[in-house]
């Protein structure tokens, strides 16, 4: 199995790219962020446990996030991998995914950090709202907040991975298919 992790603050375009990624290597693409959308949208006791934390720009609680990570998972038994895309999002996630995929034999095969500064992502992500309709991407204070909180409780797991020898970072600025030929190069080299 190939389990990849895409890394990078919000806006820095892991969704863009996960979503080449599946077409390239038949994955099966994980997006937490889109998994909880989908819980809002269809007013599950889920989604109603998310709603407030999304809309403030803060994470949601680890034991929401890991169940429903580990549920999406299991539904896949014959997967030939993984793309996780805004997952793991702190120590506690990716202690819970090694575990996870430990039991299911396998593990993260590596990390990919796409790297975009600050003020870029500010300014994309205020462009995605104008179509998104996503509340978290119309106002500069809760997308500012969302870098924050990617700074201190997130980034971590960069280095967590890291000291599995697993982390690398990839220059997320340029033309979605330049990006998109970084990111296959890193992970041609894998095998
Ligand atoms: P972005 O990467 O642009 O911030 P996402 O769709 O990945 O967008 O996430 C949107 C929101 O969903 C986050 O701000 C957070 O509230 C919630 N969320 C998504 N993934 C996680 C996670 N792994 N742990 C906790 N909260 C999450």
């Amino acid at each position: 199995m190939i389990n990849l992790i895409l890394f990078g603050p919000p806006g820095s375009g892991k969704g863009t790219q996960a979503a080449k990624l599946v077409e390239q290597f038949q994955l099966i693409h994980i997006s937490t962020g889109d998994l909880f959308r989908y819980e809002m949208s269809h007013n599950t006791p889920l989604g109603e446990q998310a709603k407030a934390y999304m809309a403030k720009g803060e994470l949601v609680p680890d034991s929401v996030t890991i169940g429903m990570l580990r549920n999406k998972v299991e539904s896949h038994p014959d997967a030939a991998g993984f793309i996780f895309d805004g997952f793991p999002r702190t120590i506690p996630q990716a202690q819970a995914l090694d575990e996870l995929l430990e039991e299911k034999g396998t593990r993260v095969t590596g990390l990919f950090a796409l790297h975009v500064d600050d003020e870029e992502i500010v300014q994309r992500i205020k462009l995605r709202g104008l179509s998104s309709g996503r509340a978290d991407d119309n106002n500069e204070s809760i997308i500012r907040n969302r870098i924050n909180v990617y700074k201190n409780e997130t980034s971590p797991v960069f280095d967590y991975y890291a000291e599995q020898g697993k982390s690398q970072s990839i220059n997320g600025i340029g033309e979605i298919e330049e990006i998109f030929e970084r990111l296959s190069e890193a992970i041609a080299q894998l095998h």
